[in-house]
């Protein structure tokens, strides 16, 4: 392992994480009234509670509280109701929960190109796929790292072409959009409490839709499909997704400081945005006349000059280290080396060996699989810039460690090591 060439830092005694859950109390409370009421269960007044509580905030009509976001996203994609074989457009640089569900369902991901501006779907990409592929009904984006998508070009788009939307609002919850929240915007939308998002139940998702007829469905799919009879009748087939009534309680008390770990995030992305100037990098980006970001975690993007060599196959990562370069590879290795934790970016879907034969298109039309070369997500469009912005993303980009726990202190710290990076 290489590391920074010059280090007189001392390591963290304490590991910084790149998100890891902040708990406050309150989330105990409403666990110990699940516990001395005995509703150890899927039902209680928890689980309704939180229903409610994020319906509101988010300003759906329904909430339907699941076992993780990837339950949700499957129950999402299973009321927009797939033939088999039928394709469907996601996100391509995002985490595989997006996209997994469209294959439970029997349904074939076509992974549409990301664009600069917010790390998100490309909406000029998505107009391209529709002209290959005029028969889809169903679009599903992501919100990466808690920064919305170009929203309302992707709902033009879709309602020209009458598909459904999906919103993986997974890592956006408090994010809004021309004042709207994400999570709202699609026709079933889903968000997680995994234990590193934004707020946590440990583990948890939620389903939410305006659609009160299928928030009932998806009620009862996540309850094994009982029909109502005084034994039990099935009909169709269901699962086992629903919430328990302890992380209910759990997130419930979370709710109550979703701004302030917004806030604590957004504090955490302006001291890097500030402490990275003069360095060959950016972060991740959001569209500051319509979108609010949640935060949820600081990037950084290292401008295509100052990248030293980086090559990576399926399981490793080589780089050479250059004065006045660096790249994704040598920074995470250094920042471990010191007891802190960045992550690569999200690797593109269209570059995952379990999705290397699906469509893959680009804002110029059918992509190919690119090797993860750097210098391979650099191959060009017709306007001289990259096409395959997801592997340009993923080739330059890393999450930085972006706690809610870390002091200005260990950030400064973390500052300092990636300028020695660059040194
Ligand atoms: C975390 C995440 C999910 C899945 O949520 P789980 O609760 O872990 O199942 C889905 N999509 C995205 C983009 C995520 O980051």
């Amino acid at each position: 392992m290489f590391i920074a060439r010059k280090q007189n830092f001392k390591p963290f005694d304490r590991k910084v994480w790149l998100s890891s859950p902040t708990m406050h109390g309150e989330e105990l409370e409403y666990v110990r009234e699940a516990y001395e009421t005995n509703w150890m269960s899927t039902v209680g007044k928890n689980i309704d509670e939180l229903e409610r509580l994020v319906a509101e905030k988010v300003g759906t009509k329904q909430a339907v509280a699941l076992s993780c976001g990837t339950a949700a996203l499957h129950l999402a994609v299973k009321l927009a109701g797939l033939e088999p074989g039928e394709p469907v457009f996601c996100s391509d640089l995002t985490f595989n929960a997006t996209v997994n569900p469209v294959v439970y369902e029997q349904g074939v991901p076509v992974f549409i190109d990301t664009e600069y501006d917010t790390w998100n779907m490309c909406p000029r990409a998505l107009e391209k796929a529709f002209e290959l592929y005029p028969d889809c009904r169903l679009v599903i984006y992501a919100h990466l790292y808690g920064t919305p998508a170009k929203i309302d070009e992707i709902e033009r788009i879709c309602k020209k072409h009458n598909a459904t939307i999906i919103e993986d609002a997974a890592e956006s919850l408090g994010a809004s959009y021309k004042g709207e929240q994400t999570g709202r915007f699609g026709d079933y939308n889903a968000l997680s409490f995994n234990g590193n998002k934004i707020i946590t139940g440990s583990s948890g998702g939620m389903l939410l839709t305006d659609e009160v007829a299928a928030a009932n469905r998806a009620r009862k799919w996540s309850t094994q499909a009982r029909e109502a009879a005084p034994w039990y009748q099935h009909e169709e087939l269901g699962y086992n997704y629903r919430m328990s009534n302890v992380i209910a309680g759990i997130v419930r008390g979370q709710m109550l400081h979703l701004e302030e770990h917004i806030a604590a995030k957004k504090m955490i992305y302006e001291r890097y945005r500030e402490g990275l100037k003069g360095l060959p990098v950016s972060m991740n980006p959001f569209d500051r006349q319509n979108s609010v970001p949640n935060y949820w975690l600081s990037c950084l993007l290292i401008e295509p000059e100052a990248m030293c060599p980086q090559v990576r196959d399926d399981h490793k990562a080589l780089f050479k280290p250059e004065p006045g370069k660096s790249c994704p590879t040598e920074i995470l290795e250094t920042l471990a080396s010191y007891n802190a934790e960045g992550r690569p970016v999200w690797k593109p879907m269209h570059q995952q060996p379990l999705y290397r034969n699906n469509g893959f298109i680009t804002r110029e039309g059918e992509g190919r699989c690119r090797t993860n070369a750097y210098i391979a997500g650099r191959t060009l469009g017709s306007d001289g810039t990259p096409l395959d912005i997801g592997s340009d993303l993923f080739a330059r980009g890393l999450c930085l460690p972006s706690d809610n726990k870390m002091t200005e202190a260990e950030q400064e710290q973390i500052l300092a090591i990636i300028r020695a990076c660059f040194e």
